[in-house]
């Protein structure tokens, strides 16, 4: 992490303010701009926790800021320690550290280990630029505070970043939500992030979800597979800008139109290819229809690549899917508020008829994509190999990228649609 002082800008400081925001502090807007107010709660922080008062956040501050950053903070027993002790000495509730520690035995802690001690605040930010970097802390949280959680990796990007997923639920009826295909579409990843860390406290908890649903009968019904991220690179390049040490820094530039601001028009992989225009359905259509948008090769949307699957993400997606035997998958875009349910014909008459159900809960229009959105697509991909339900769901309104003021609105628009589809 680089250094953050007053004058300073960019998704880090964004992450920073939300974070010393839930902590109590005052920083104002959670802008990404370090300004006088941010300033003045890194010093409130600093006091508080003993460190120079000094309004820089540098590596002796991060020291102190990383446990509330990744959720927990890892505690040594000594002796005369009790879950309800530690519990208090955190401010947090016995019952959240049991969770986090199922191989204690809180009537006999051992003296001299570690264990982990989760606050109760909320892991995943709604409200920041919800970056690579985030959803991989946020995972690391997850997984700290529900170690029974299986998550992992499905594959790499061009640029060798993960494709995380994360599994819900134990049960054989598996379905598999994904987001960010599309760079600019990043809203769509702490939508799925919020939902995981949603259920796993309602499935803890035993309190039920939105719906009435029962969580710990629908974890052992069926199980949830998300890849939160399909496309890490493109998300980076649209949040983060451009880095002189991308070794496609020169293309990119070039690909982007002579631009270095990536952040208003990029949706493709770090290789100028549209992934959601790269899966092996109906590809050459796809690649036809590319003249009539003027695209001529690898660039900000619409290339479909140079022949299908070749893209390393799309690759992971194809090789998870064919493992698992997905009843139903949904595929998160941004936007338009509609549900996008065929292929060629080729959807199962189920398909309508759970569209009409998924339109029903959200709000959202039930509709058939038209030219070149019509084709490659993962969800058309995924309706001819298996003849299931597949479903493209555009989320909000406005133009891409939408704001995160955008996000609870989705968030309530969508949460009934992602418990429904695992019971179906
Ligand atoms: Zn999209």
């Amino acid at each position: 992490m680089r250094t953050l002082r007053v004058g300073m800008s960019g998704s880090d400081v964004m992450e920073l303010q939300a974070l010393l925001q839930k902590l109590g502090y005052d920083v104002g807007a959670v802008d990404g701009v370090f300004g006088p107010r941010t300033e003045n709660a890194v010093i409130a922080f600093q006091r508080r926790f003993g460190l120079t008062p000094d309004g820089i956040v540098g590596p002796n501050t991060y020291r102190v800021l990383e446990p509330f950053l990744r959720g927990y903070d890892l505690y040594v027993i000594r002796p005369g320690d009790t879950f309800g002790s530690i519990a208090q000495r955190y401010g947090v509730r016995p019952e959240t550290i049991a969770i986090a520690n199922p191989d204690q035995d809180p009537n006999r802690l051992m003296i001299g280990q570690r264990i982990v001690v989760p606050y109760e605040m909320n892991l995943v930010d709604t409200n920041i630029n919800y970056t690579y970097e985030v959803l991989a802390r946020d995972i690391d949280g997850l997984k700290a505070r529900y170690p029974f959680l299986e998550t992992g990796s499905i594959g790499n990007s061009v640029l060798g970043r993960n494709l995380f997923y994360i599994r819900l639920g134990t049960g054989p009826n598996e379905v598999s939500y994904n987001a960010a295909h599309h760079a600019l579409e990043w809203i769509t990843s702490p939508l799925l992030m919020k939902f995981t860390e949603e259920y796993l406290r309602a499935y803890t908890s035993g309190q039920m979800l939105p719906g009435g649903y029962d969580p710990r009968v629908l974890w052992n019904q069926s199980s949830i597979y998300i890849v939160p991220m399909v496309n890490p690179d493109g998300v980076d390049l649209v949040l983060n800008g451009l880095s002189p040490s991308n070794p496609y820094y020169t293309d990119l530039i070039q690909w982007n139109k002579g631009s270095t601001d990536f952040s208003r028009d990029w949706e493709a992989n770090n290789r100028g290819v549209d992934l959601n225009h790269n899966y092996d359905a109906a590809w050459d259509l796809s690649k036809a229809a590319e003249a009539e948008y003027g695209v001529t090769g690898p660039g900000p949307t619409r290339y479909s690549g140079p022949y299908p699957v070749s893209e390393p993400e799309t690759q992971a997606m194809v090789a998870f899917t064919n493992r698992h035997n997905f009843r139903l998958v949904m595929a998160y875009h941004s936007q338009g508020e509609v549900i996008y349910w065929n292929f060629m014909n080729m959807a199962p008459p189920e398909g309508r008829t759970i569209g009409e159900q998924l339109s029903q809960i959200s709000g959202y229009r039930l509709d058939e994509t038209t030219g070149i959105a019509s084709f490659a697509g993962y969800k058309d991909w995924f309706i001819q190999q298996t003849r299931r339900p597949g479903y493209t769901i555009e989320v909000g309104r406005g133009v891409n990228p939408l704001p995160i003021s955008q996000f609870d609105e989705i968030y309530r628009d969508n949460i009934g649609m992602l418990i429904f589809a695992a019971t179906v």
